[in-house]
């Protein structure tokens, strides 16, 4: 164990490059943390201070270095991730090249504690620049702690190019979620000035480590897509159009394992999108594995920019593999299955009504006409009301109304986003500036009720995709329903108001004739919500009779 670090001949050092390795205090975390996770740990926490300049502190349970190996590993090229000339092609794509450690020794002070599990105790070492200020046993458990202060203290010029606090913070964290993105079966921890910012505990799937990460996201908001396209492999998470931010922060692009930035893959991303961002930004992580000969991957520490040598082909597998998955071709909803859960089949009757004859017209009394397919107990008066008989008498149920309430519970009751009921041909509708100002506003909104719209140009959009349940749509119906949520909102939960307008308009108006099946399974849905007596504004659904207030109009009492 004790000679796991050697330090390279010398001709191996003089072929890898000399560079900076450290550019400001993100590149000291992403080293620490690469060290970490190479040290096979599984639980990783990162303190930060002041951006960064003031410390860095990153702790591991790995496996932890012997005194020898701490020393040694202040050392130039000393590493113990290859032994032989041999290795450093290899080495090099990997980034190993015993270079961080000592690179960071030199422009600040270092406290290096560490123990490995063999070892009665851990051991520690304090430098500061050249000098060895401390190096004496430091009981602890197994794992590494190093710790970084004062960086670029004897580099004024170096200093002097630090951004503010915020922007350096803001490097430090992409660095380490990039970092926690690529090794989902670590338990990552960032605090910053003393507050715990993330926690990451370890997850299998991708789309769950970026739904840890984007804080407020729910997965239900991110698009996974995975394409083989022979060869070149994509697989990926990105949100769905409306849930795009509005900033670049968290794009994250990994080519054959390593985090690289590439404007063809971007440029691709974008383009799949198109107008629907709204000027926002979308958030994602491609993985992409192509073959090494495919790529040059600039292997300098501080450089992730990379270089396809088939940038269409590329182009094009990104563009694709996104745009499938906006449109989402395999999870198409099922607008038939959704249309029933709104007029489910009967399964049990509901017991408010029972069966039997008030009205039907056996006796005479009311003559049926033409709707003598409607089953006993139902009865439409005038294609608005509904007529049927209860245990104490009958209710006259307002079908519009009542269909609205359903309409309006589904859309409460909803688990994700509604699906939408895509337009055979694109409706595009020239909004006033209200109009488009409400829309922008709650573009979130009209994404979870299914509609899926995009900027047309100035204050014209194009309607592509509709709540499930619409069965009209045209310009005037948008503008009515835009209206009638703008004069709705003062003061209510806007979703609300917007899931009761869309009810609302979406409900089948007086005047529509059905069938007798059709209003049996109005009154299952109705009396399976969760208010069947009012509907979303509040009026109500039904009115009900007792036999015996027709007995008292009859005089009978
Ligand atoms: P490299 O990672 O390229 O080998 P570094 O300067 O980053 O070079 O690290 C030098 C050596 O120090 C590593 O090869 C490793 O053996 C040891 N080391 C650094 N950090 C840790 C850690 N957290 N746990 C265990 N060993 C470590
Ligand atoms: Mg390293």
């Amino acid at each position: 164990m004790s000679n796991k670090i050697v330090v390279l001949p010398k001709e191996v050092r003089e072929k890898i490059r000399a560079g900076e390795v450290i550019e400001r205090p993100s590149s000291v975390v992403k080293e620490l943390i690469e060290n970490s996770i190479d040290a096979k740990s599984t639980r990783i926490l990162c303190e930060v201070e002041r951006g960064g300049a003031q410390r860095i502190k990153v702790v591991d349970n790995g496996v932890g270095m012997n005194p020898v190996d701490i020393e040694q590993s202040l050392q130039r090229y000393a590493t113990s991730k290859m032994r032989t000339i041999g290795d450093l092609t290899r080495l090099e794509t990997l980034g190993f090249r015993g270079e961080a450690l000592p690179s960071i020794r030199a422009i600040s002070e270092v406290c290096i504690e560490s123990k490995q599990k063999a070892d009665e105790t851990g051991f520690l070492i304090l430098a500061e620049g050249d000098e060895i200020k401390e190096r004496r046993p430091q009981p602890r458990t197994e794992g590494t702690t190093v710790e970084v202060k004062r960086l670029f203290f004897n580099t004024p010029a170096r200093r002097k190019f630090l951004k503010s606090e915020p922007t350096e913070f803001r490097h430090i964290r992409k660095v380490f979620l990039a970092l926690a993105l690529k090794n989902r079966s670590i338990h990552f921890t960032l605090f910053n000035n003393g507050a715990a910012v993330l926690d990451l505990p370890p997850t299998a799937r991708l789309r769950e480590r970026f739904a840890q990460i984007l804080n407020r996201s729910v997965e239900q908001d991110l698009l996974e897509f995975k394409r083989d396209f022979g060869g070149m492999n994509i697989h990926g998470v990105a949100s769905k159009p409306e849930k795009a931010h509005s900033t670049r922060d968290a794009q994250y692009i990994f080519v054959n394992g390593r985090w690289v930035q590439n404007s063809i893959v971007r440029q691709a991303l974008y383009k799949a999108y198109g107008k629907s961002l709204w000027g926002k930004h979308p958030v994602f992580v491609i993985e992409i594995t192509i073959p090494g000969t495919s790529v040059d991957i600039n292997v300098h520490p501080n450089k992730k920019e990379v270089k396809f040598k088939r940038e269409r082909d590329i182009f094009e597998a990104v563009y694709s593999a996104i745009q499938d998955a906006i449109t989402d071709k395999q999870q198409l909803p099922d607008i038939e299955r959704e249309r029933r859960s709104i007029f489910p089949e009967r399964s049990t009757p509901y017991e408010a009504i029972e069966e039997q004859t008030l009205f039907a017209g056996e006796d005479g009394i009311s003559e049926p006409g033409k709707e003598s397919m409607v089953p006993k107990g139902f009865w439409q008066l005038h294609g608005s009301f509904i007529f049927a008989s209860t245990k104490t008498g009958f209710m006259i149920v307002d079908q519009h109304a009542a269909h609205e309430r359903i309409i309006y519970d589904r859309i409460l009751r909803r688990r994700e986003p509604l699906p939408p009921q895509m337009l055979l041909f694109p409706l595009r509708v020239d909004l006033t500036l209200q109009e488009n100002e409400f829309l922008e506003e709650h573009i979130d909104g009209f994404y979870e009720l299914g509609f899926r719209i995009k900027k047309f140009s100035g204050n014209s959009i194009v309607i592509e995709g509709i709540p499930p349940f619409m069965r009209e749509i045209n310009e005037e119906i948008i503008h009515a329903l835009l209206e009638d949520m703008i004069e709705g909102v003062t003061g209510k939960d806007v979703f609300q108001e917007m899931a009761q307008q869309v009810a609302c308009s979406a409900a089948m108006k007086a005047g529509e004739e059905l069938k007798g099946d059709e209003m049996n399974k109005l009154f299952d849905s109705l009396f399976a919500t969760d208010d069947p007596y009012t509907c979303p504004h509040g009026r109500p659904t039904m009115i009900k009779f007792t036999i015996e207030e027709l007995e008292k109009k009859f005089r009978r009492r």
